[in-house]
């Protein structure tokens, strides 16, 4: 069975060198769902408790809100950091508190302390799923990704097979490294 959440994300983007009207600066609420499959753990009757989806998603996901994303080669992106960098507010700013942990994949580079997001390819929808798969696929057994911005969205399904994740009886959650669970201690039998 699955289990699944949702996130809402306020970023602005452009899609460089396209030939639109995206190519301009612009904004979206992006709305992206990620589902994580296994078997019904009997102890809680969940397949994974939504809102420890939402925790481990989120604190990476939340990079992207309130944020800019601009592409690697985007004129842009060292215009806006030489403004960030006069004003002052370039490695921070007491008011930006909702930063997760800077992440570096492939796909994608954050840096929360300016609320900026710098990708490899173009952030479509398309793109979104790619980077949000590779920063999660280590971390929750997922299959599907789902982003809509504005009139736009895409997913894509993985399999998940028969992989199975080791999760408390008692609260659902992943056990740790050492096989205890961080939450209510229970070891794994
Ligand atoms: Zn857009
Ligand atoms: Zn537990």
């Amino acid at each position: 069975m699955r289990s699944f959440t949702t996130f809402n994300i306020q970023y602005a983007h452009r899609f460089y060198n396209f030939k639109g009207e995206a190519q301009y600066l612009h904004g979206h609420t992006g709305i992206l769902s990620i589902e994580v499959e296994d078997s019904v753990n009997c102890g809680v009757n969940m397949v994974f408790p939504c809102n420890e989806i939402r925790k481990i998603a989120w604190d990476l996901i939340r990079n992207f809100d309130h944020a800019l994303i601009l592409r690697e080669d985007d004129p842009l992106l060292p215009a806006v950091l030489d403004v960030y960098e006069h004003q002052n507010i370039r490695h921070g700013a007491p008011t930006n508190t909702m930063c997760g942990p800077a992440f570096h994949t492939a796909l994608a580079t954050a840096y929360p302390e300016c609320r900026l997001v710098v990708t490899k390819e173009t952030m479509t929808t398309e793109g979104m799923i790619k980077i949000v798969h590779d920063l999660l696929k280590d971390k929750l057994n997922i299959a599907r990704i789902t982003f809509h911005s504005g009139d736009n969205a895409a997913t894509e399904e993985y399999c998940v097979g028969a992989k199975t994740m080791d999760r408390c009886p008692c609260c659902g959650i992943l056990f740790g490294p050492d096989g205890v669970c961080p939450k209510c201690g229970c070891r794994k039998q």
